[in-house]
């Protein structure tokens, strides 16, 4: 055996540990399963043992299921891949039953063997569904570990019996918060919630499970649901009481996902059949709700660009070989605003000795102050406390004085968005530091090779492009101007992992890669409010595709008149050739109007006084009034969608995105590209690159050549090809 071993104390309880061999932590894998259901076997054989402890050799119970197995159980389905998901999901469900019956009579309920889990640390997803299935869950005082079932965040529900076991366990309400919302909680708190049986102190976890085991009765280890009688807590479907909760439930998860999400839905399914029959049904329909899933594209890609590819580019997939570790010790943050102030936050947070540099020592001492606010609302929320708020404060130095960057291994600048300060910034800069510095410009908008002219060691010169707010957003995209070196890039995405963000790498061009995908978007949703679509109908129809933000909303948030700014560098930059004038017209006015977004309390939306968003702004439809005539809002969608798609696949043409994965993962996480389709590339792939060229002919008919479909797309189609299948080696993650 390799991940578990089995032994047999004085007592007569079996120890089951779990220990996956090079791991961190363990992760569930199908050979995994067959050596648990082996140890299992052999402590209910065995008249000796009396009981069962199931732990971890690690600092944790488990991480999950490794999600490359879920989606191999359907490539090993061949000709019928469902049935080759559902009879795999049935496997795993027959060794956690027989944890749960451990021997017993099915008439009497008697004579089975009490088994527990003792967990020391975090257990995820089947971490916790295994001891969901066992006797009794103690969980070690462990206030860092996470204990919860995420699943949803990826796009699937728990499907190894933890639906069905925590409805069970919890009813419908006490469980909806963990299944619908992958709400993690520590073991305190999972106590409190019902999740976890004990929490004991770390030192006496292995005891008292043990304890428990030896002193455990018949009736404690028969599951409620195993009883004559059992009832939901807080009422089945058909109790006045659970009735009223399965309606709320399904308005809330349509109130929050718009539908366009699978998962929660098959997941509401499973929890309510499975509330009608018994346990072991209710199992059965568990596993084909999700094979039901997993056989749903949207899943597949979920799992592929929020996890397996966000994984790997986390781990490093671009990164360039050969280079070693390039950990950064001391940060040099030049400019102190609202970038700088969040860029020092996350780095002194983890770890990085930071320098903050501005004009003054006041604009300094405020982006420092960024951080003391940011720790003390972590205090009051009891996730920080006073000694780490003076630890992380203790990492930054505030200051004016360049001199004080000496030693600095990097340097990320963000001052004002103007060529000329930065490029002083960077001489200033060279000045002090040592030769083998990295300097990175936080630049939304200025091409890298341009501003990396001021320096004399463009090699070293490299873009690190941070999204608002920096503490918040997770992806961070860095870009390589003509001669950054591969030192560089290997330095910027250690940093990035440092400071536990999502990287991907770019080339240089204009607004690179997020920029260059989502100002179309606002651009179309402007647009369309110049022809006359009324904004309520180009806000709900992006809502309903699983846009996180309207058009509208989001140039809101950003600000009009940034988006005027950079219309105005775009326009000057591309002369004739510029294709937004409409879009410039509502936007210039609206700015005219004093109307600037969000920050204003006046934008496309109207605002209280406290800056809450009422509505749309009725003010806007005197100016442009709305057309009698409405498109369909499947027009409007797709006029969304393919503004941001066909940008996304125009820079992979031109080289600016080198890996379709970074172009998914970008997009989710960089600017909330409909999460349900794991992103443009994604998306075309499950539309057919066929569909998406009719499309594309369409709209490029109706609306102008910033449809036209990219020759890549229509190769694609000819051939009968998909994204994935023809750029990556990841077909088996499909
Ligand atoms: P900001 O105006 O909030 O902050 C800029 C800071 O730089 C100010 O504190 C200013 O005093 C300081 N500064 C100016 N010249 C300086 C100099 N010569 N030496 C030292 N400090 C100097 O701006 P911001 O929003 O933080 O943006 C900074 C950079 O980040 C810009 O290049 C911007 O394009 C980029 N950026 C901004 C966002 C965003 O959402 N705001 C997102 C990504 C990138």
């Amino acid at each position: 055996m390799k991940d578990f071993k089995y032994e047999v104390d004085q007592d007569g309880v079996a120890i089951i540990t779990w220990d996956v061999p090079d791991k961190s932590m363990n992760v569930m894998s199908l050979e995994g399963f067959a050596e648990l259901e082996e140890c299992i076997d052999k402590a209910l054989a065995d008249d000796a043992v009396k009981g069962v402890v199931i732990t971890s050799g690690k600092e944790s119970f488990a991480g999950g299921m490794d999600l490359n197995i879920i989606a191999g159980m359907k490539e090993r389905g061949g000709e019928n891949p469902a049935k080759g998901i559902f009879d795999g999901v049935m496997k795993m469900h027959a060794i956690l039953r027989k944890i749960e019956r451990a021997g017993m009579d099915p008439k009497t309920n008697k004579g089975g063997k009490p088994i527990a889990a003792a967990l020391p640390g975090t257990a995820l997803g089947i971490g916790l569904e295994l001891p969901l299935a066992t006797h009794r869950i103690f969980a070690a005082d462990n206030p860092k570990a996470k204990i919860g079932l995420p699943e949803i965040m990826v796009g699937i529900f728990p499907g190894g019996g933890g639906t069905t076991r925590l409805v069970r366990k919890l009813g419908v309400m006490g469980a909806s918060q963990l299944l619908l919302e992958g709400k993690l909680n520590d073991p305190k708190r999972a106590k409190s919630a019902g999740v976890v049986d004990e929490v004991v102190p770390p030192e006496e976890l292995m005891d008292r499970a043990r304890e428990w085991v030896l002193n455990a009765k018949d009736a404690d280890i028969v599951k409620p649901w195993d009883q004559k009688g059992y009832k939901m807590p807080g009422g089945d479907p058909y109790h006045p009481a659970g009735y009223m909760t399965f309606v709320g439930a399904n308005a809330m998860v349509n109130g929050k996902t718009m539908g366009v999400y699978p998962a929660p839905k098959a997941l509401l399914s499973a929890v309510y059949e499975g509330a009608l029959v018994p346990f072991d049904t209710a199992i059965r329909i568990e596993a084909r709700w999700f094979t039901n899933l997993l056989m749903n594209p949207s899943s597949s890609a979920m799992i592929r660009s929020l996890f397996i590819n966000k994984e790997a580019l986390e781990k490093g997939a671009v990164r360039p070989k050969d280079i070693p570790p390039q950990q950064v010790k001391k940060l040099g943050v030049i400019g102190a605003g609202m970038m700088g102030a969040g860029i020092a936050l996350v780095s002194a947070m983890n770890g990085i000795e930071v320098v903050l540099i501005d004009q003054s020592q006041e604009a300094a001492d405020r982006g420092k102050a960024y951080t003391a606010d940011y720790m003390d609302k972590g205090i009051k929320r009891g996730k920080a406390t006073p000694a780490k708020k003076e630890e992380v404060l203790s990492r930054i130095t505030a200051t004016t004085d360049y001199a004080v960057l000496k030693g600095a291994d990097l340097v990320i600048e963000a001052v004002f968005e103007d060529p000329a300060i930065k490029a002083e910034v960077v001489k200033k800069v060279e000045a002090v530091v040592g030769e083998d510095c990295i300097f990175a410009t936080n630049t939304s908008t200025l091409p890298i090779s341009e501003l990396a002219k001021a320096s004399s060691r463009p090699e070293n010169f490299i873009g690190i492009h941070f999204f608002s707010p920096v503490e918040k957003m997770l992806l961070v995209e860095i870009i390589k101007g003509k001669e950054t070196g591969p030192r560089a890039v290997a330095k910027a995405l250690d940093y990035v992992r440092q400071i536990r963000k999502t990287p991907i790498v770019v080339n240089d061009a204009r607004f690179f890669y997020a920029n260059r995908c989502i100002i179309p978007y606002i651009n179309e949703g402007i647009r369309m409010v110049k022809e006359g679509v009324k904004p309520a109908l180009v806000e709900n129809a992006a809502k309903l595709v699983g846009m996180p933000l309207g058009p509208l909303q989001l140039v809101d948030e950003t600000s009009i008149d940034l988006g005027v700014k950079i219309a105005r560098a775009t326009r000057a930059a591309m002369g004739d050739a510029y294709p937004d004038g409409d879009v410039d017209e509502v936007l210039f006015w609206m700015a005219d109007q004093g109307r600037l977004g969000r920050k204003a309390k006046a934008g496309f939306y109207a605002y209280d006084e406290k800056g809450k968003r009422l509505g749309l702004w009725e003010g806007l439809a005197e100016k442009f009034p709305p057309a009698e005539d409405q498109p369909d809002v499947h027009e409007v969608q797709h006029r969304l969608l393919m503004a941001q798609v066909l940008e996304a696949v125009r820079a992979f043409e031109e080289g600016v995105l080198e890996d379709i994965r970074e172009g998914d993962v970008g997009a989710i996480l960089g600017w909330g590209f409909a999460p349900w389709s794991g992103g443009p590339f994604s998306w075309l792939d499950m539309i057919g690159a066929g569909r998406a060229v009719e499309i594309c002919d369409h709209l490029e008919q109706e609306y102008g050549p910033r449809f036209k479909a990219p020759a890549l797309l229509r190769e694609l189609a000819e051939k009968g090809e998909t994204f994935y299948g023809r750029f990556t080696d990841q077909k088996k993650a499909a």
